[in-house]
């Protein structure tokens, strides 16, 4: 199927609508990723409280906050639902860290690259494996590289569809929605973390901050993506 015609058989619809028709057009080949944020929250509220038959998952790098498992069990507690959990080679990990240490990538942005490729990028790699539409929880305001794409893309190299339902939700939406149905949230936003990823890279941010200057902030490169996302 061509991008073009996928997004008019999704325009307009609700996301619910959306995501069951996606089932239907490519059952069991439906991937959604969770890293338990507040925006994917609200995409695993839709998806659990409808039964809608996406397969969801999440990375485990191994470094994550202790709040990351509370919503995790909250979670998975409130709906009765399964989060499918990926974590790194462990070699592969055991021989950086052996290596470097354990802080290798406040060093160098290719320590950085390397700890977040072994940890996040070849484990969600192995999870796409096979799948035709992957689900995310980007925003369009969540930074200019973000502003820049499109709520459903194909992506030529992973051969498969990307589809984010809250692209166009601004970040009261998804606080409004998560109040007003009640969704477990990692208590660290309440904090001033907006975006929130490993516990050693990522930090609350200041008023005024843009939402991605909580991670990585000693690195100067305005682009701050871990690779997942990244084209
Ligand atoms: Fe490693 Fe930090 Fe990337 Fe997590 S966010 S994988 S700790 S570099």
């Amino acid at each position: 199927m061509q991008l073009k015609e996928l997004k008019n058989q999704l325009n307009g619809f609700s996301i619910e609508d959306q995501l069951s028709k996606l089932v239907s057009l490519f059952p069991e080949k439906i991937l959604f990723t969770t890293s338990l944020g507040i925006e994917d929250q609200v995409i695993t509220h839709k998806i659990f409280s409808n039964n809608i038959n996406v397969k969801v998952i999440t990375l485990d790098t191994g470094r994550l906050f202790p709040q990351n498992y509370d919503v995790f069990s909250n979670t998975i507690i409130k709906y009765n639902k399964k989060i499918n959990v990926y974590f790194p080679e462990y070699e592969t990990i055991e021989k950086m860290v052996t290596e470097k240490g354990p802080f290798s990538f406040y060093k160098s942005i290719e320590n950085r690259k390397e700890c977040c490729r072994l940890r996040k990028v070849i484990p969600l790699n192995r999870a796409l494996t096979g799948m035709k539409c992957w689900i995310s929880g980007i925003r369009a305001d969540q930074s200019d590289d973000r502003n820049q794409m499109d709520w459903l893309e194909y992506d030529a190299a992973k051969k498969l569809f990307k589809f984010y339902p809250l692209f166009n939700w601004s970040f009261n939406d998804v606080k409004n929605f998560i109040k007003e149905n009640n969704v477990p949230y990692n208590s660290l936003h309440d904090k001033g973390f907006v975006s929130i990823g490993c516990e050693p890279c990522t930090r609350a941010v200041k008023p005024g901050e843009d939402f991605r200057d909580g991670r990585w902030w000693w690195e100067n490169d305005g682009r701050k993506e871990c690779g997942l996302h990244f084209k």
